[in-house]
């Protein structure tokens, strides 16, 4: 382990005690494998992922390790209808493409700011809380 991957833990484990929870051996095991893919897994795809190192663990359990991860902020929840939802390594306020095939999502680098939301008129008396921007369409795989 490096020293950055030590201070990830180290953070990681100081934002699950700031909520009365603890950095358990599966807790890091899910928040690991969320940290080394790059299409935002559901809780279905984190637990075959988890399952291969820790046997024992339950998709309740992997379920009950996301949403403590969340609660705490390090890893952040996309809900889309009725899809299932996806987690996210990261937190801070960024976009993504999203396929329609197989519901994968991967970050996407676009300078859609303050400045453009601007330039968007929603009808009056509309109060806008957050915001998103989303490319769909055809992941690589789903093309063929
Ligand atoms: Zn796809
Ligand atoms: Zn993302």
């Amino acid at each position: 382990m490096n020293s950055k991957q030590n201070q990830k833990g180290a953070t990681l484990k100081l934002k699950l005690e700031s909520r009365g929870a603890h950095l358990t051996q599966q807790r890091a095991a899910v928040f690991d494998y969320l940290s080394q893919v790059e299409h935002h897994p559901t809780a279905e795809e984190v637990y075959l992922a988890v399952k291969q190192k820790l046997p024992k663990i339950s998709l309740a359990t992997v379920y009950k390790n996301l949403e403590a991860l969340v609660n705490c902020g390090a890893v952040s929840k996309l809900s889309y209808g009725d899809a299932a939802a996806r987690y996210d390594i990261r937190t801070d306020h960024h976009y993504h493409t999203r396929c329609l095939g197989c519901g994968k999502m991967w970050d996407l680098e676009a300078k859609a700011g303050p400045d453009w939301l601007k330039q968007v008129k929603p009808q009056a008396g509309f109060a806008v809380k957050d915001y998103r921007l989303e490319l769909l369409g055809y992941c690589r795989d789903c093309r063929q």
